[in-house]
């Protein structure tokens, strides 16, 4: 079943268009300690099968081919909320969910008032 992402790059665009790398939610290991071959072993190879509300790494395959965090519900397929990797700390979710009807709308643009790139009107 595909549904709508909204990349913040290109837009609202079908879920054909992404590969899904898996969870977002895993803290990545440090490199220095007792226990860090089973902690490496775990954020590589052990993943929850989550039922509901998750947060995964998405690669945006037929775009932009940029990395997002997109966090949606497993058995619905609601989509809560898409951001860039980069802008995001691991282990964290939006507090509030994304409205639906906020996701699809354009940006609104002034257009009576327009700054030039030293920060003077126009
Ligand atoms: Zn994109």
């Amino acid at each position: 079943m595909a549904y709508l992402i909204n990349c913040p790059h290109c837009g609202q665009r079908t879920t054909d268009e992404f590969y899904i790398k898996g969870d977002a939610s895993k803290q990545r290991p440090g490199t220095i300690g007792d226990d860090t071959m089973n902690q490496w072993h775990d954020y590589v190879h052990i993943r929850d099968n989550v039922r509901g509300r998750t947060a995964e790494h998405w690669h945006h395959t037929g775009g932009c081919r940029q990395w997002l965090v997109v966090e949606r519900d497993t058995v619905s397929h609601e989509v809560y909320a898409v951001a860039p990797a980069s802008s995001r700390t691991p282990g964290k979710t939006s507090a509030t969910p994304a409205r639906k009807s906020a996701a699809r709308k354009t940006p609104a643009r002034n257009t009576t008032s327009r700054k030039t790139a030293r920060g003077e009107k126009k």
